[in-house]
């Protein structure tokens, strides 16, 4: 289980999520965050912190955004040349600058 950002988050972004993340487990997109559901624990702080209430527990979840939080990490990003995976922790990899092809990457 993880919790999952939704459509909400697109060009709000305002990061009070990461804060509150434990695990820095929240990944910044270029219009919206991602949630890594591989390392998140899923304790709730995030879901709690946003003022869009954009973040929900994945059995709640809409389930296109829910896959694609997931995607995010397992598919290959415009630019790169590798899934970013689990690099265990947001603030080693930074703000990626892209988005998935739900979000309007490329
Ligand atoms: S549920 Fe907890 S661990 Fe998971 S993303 Fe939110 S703050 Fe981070
Ligand atoms: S707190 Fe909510 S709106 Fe703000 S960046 Fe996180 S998910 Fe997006």
């Amino acid at each position: 289980m993880a919790y999952v950002i939704g459509a909400s988050c697109v060009d709000v972004m305002d990061r009070s999520c990461m804060e509150e993340c434990p695990v820095d487990c929240i990944y910044e997109g270029e219009r919206k965050l991602y949630i890594n559901p591989v390392e998140c624990i899923d304790c709730g702080a995030c879901e709690v912190a946003c003022p869009e209430q954009a973040i929900t527990v994945d059995r709640k979840a809409d389930p296109e955004h829910r896959a694609d939080n997931r995607r995010f990490f397992e598919e290959v990003l415009p630019g790169r040349d590798a899934p970013l995976g689990a690099p265990g922790g947001a603030g080693s990899v930074g703000p990626l600058g892209v988005d998935t092809p739900l979000m309007g990457g490329r």
